[in-house]
């Protein structure tokens, strides 16, 4: 897989510039708090400044995050209904759903559902939270026999899933009631949706209270130990408010789910792109090993070298299963 079949630059380059505009509207005048770790609950150091957001890294845990952030209020407004989240919702994602259905979420469908195999009952309902524009919900439904419900704040995104007949409650999932959720043992899943959020310890919360004991919770996030976002840090496009304000990796995120009575079943980073963002990347690395391996390098040790980051928890793609 190639960035550019699922980010073609120009589409990604014109939602870039409406997220600094939405930066400006949404954010400017918005009450901001200094928070600490949120993973271990630590003081940041800080690391840099991108966009008028300052990002600190955790001395203890390596966590990577926004202080001080912006208040909730302003999140949901910008998420519930701006013009670069409609974009992404229409333009963008509409250009690439057909790519990112191949590319993406039909093998994820098939990971996830070897994820939980044998955990579940195949039966069990899937709850996705975050389901966006409802791609993998479908794909899902196609290869799971228990029923998918989606929960999605957003009125483009949610309006979406309606028109594909997906069984979608359009709330965050902090309104959301326990009696909304089926019955019996269930599995949460959540995707490249933790990296955006205002308050992780809450979310996480949430979940684990709407959670019966064996329930599963499936969540994919960004890594900030991975290794594009390593060697690209402030020039990595990962690295980008107001929409990303968090990076866990494969060791924190285990401390955050501990805290909020979760345990971690495995984690693992099944990412794909590293090494072709690092290429498209190139002139911005500045570390002298990655710039002149990238420069060398043929397709056949590239994708040696993405195995490898892969399977060695390197990614920044970051797959997570826990239970409580
Ligand atoms: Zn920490």
């Amino acid at each position: 897989m190639k960035e550019e079949e699922i980010r073609p630059k120009e589409i990604f380059e014109e939602y870039l510039e409406l997220a600094r505009q939405d930066t400006i509207r949404f954010f400017s005048k918005a009450a901001i708090f200094p928070v600490n770790c949120p993973a271990c609950d630590e003081p940041g150091e800080f690391a840099f400044r991108k966009s008028g957001f300052d990002y600190e890294q955790c001395p203890s845990c390596l966590t990577l995050f926004v202080s001080p952030r912006p208040e909730k209020k302003a999140f949901d407004l910008y998420y519930e209904d701006s013009p670069s989240t409609k974009f992404w919702a229409t333009t963008f994602y509409k250009a690439t759903e057909e790519a990112r259905r191949e590319k993406i979420w039909k093998p994820k469908s098939r990971l996830i559902k070897e994820k939980i195999e044998g955990r579940l009952k195949p039966e069990s309902p899937i709850v996705d939270i975050g389901g966006g524009y409802g791609v993998f919900s479908e794909e899902m439904g196609k290869i799971w026999v228990g029923p998918i419900r989606v929960v999605e704040p957003s009125v483009h995104l949610s309006a979406v899933c309606r028109e594909k007949g997906l069984d979608v409650l359009e709330c965050f999932l902090e309104n959301l009631q326990p009696a909304q959720l089926p019955t019996g043992q269930k599995c949460f899943v959540s995707f490249e949706l933790v990296e955006h959020l205002q308050n992780p310890l809450q979310f996480f919360q949430t979940i684990s209270d709407l959670m019966n004991e064996n329930d599963l919770f499936v969540f994919t996030t960004l890594s900030g130990l991975g290794v594009d976002i390593q060697t690209l840090w402030e020039d990595s496009k990962s690295v980008s408010p107001p929409h990303h304000l968090n990076f866990f990796n494969p060791n924190s995120i285990k401390t955050l789910l501990a805290r909020v009575g979760l345990s971690t079943i495995e984690v693992s980073t099944p990412g794909k792109l590293d090494m072709d963002i690092m290429s498209n990347n190139r002139e911005l690395i500045k570390d002298r090993f990655w710039r002149n391996y990238l420069e060398w390098a043929d397709s056949a040790a590239l994708d040696e070298m993405q195995r490898f980051v892969s399977e060695h928890l390197l990614s920044s793609h970051m797959m997570v299963v826990a239970t409580k």
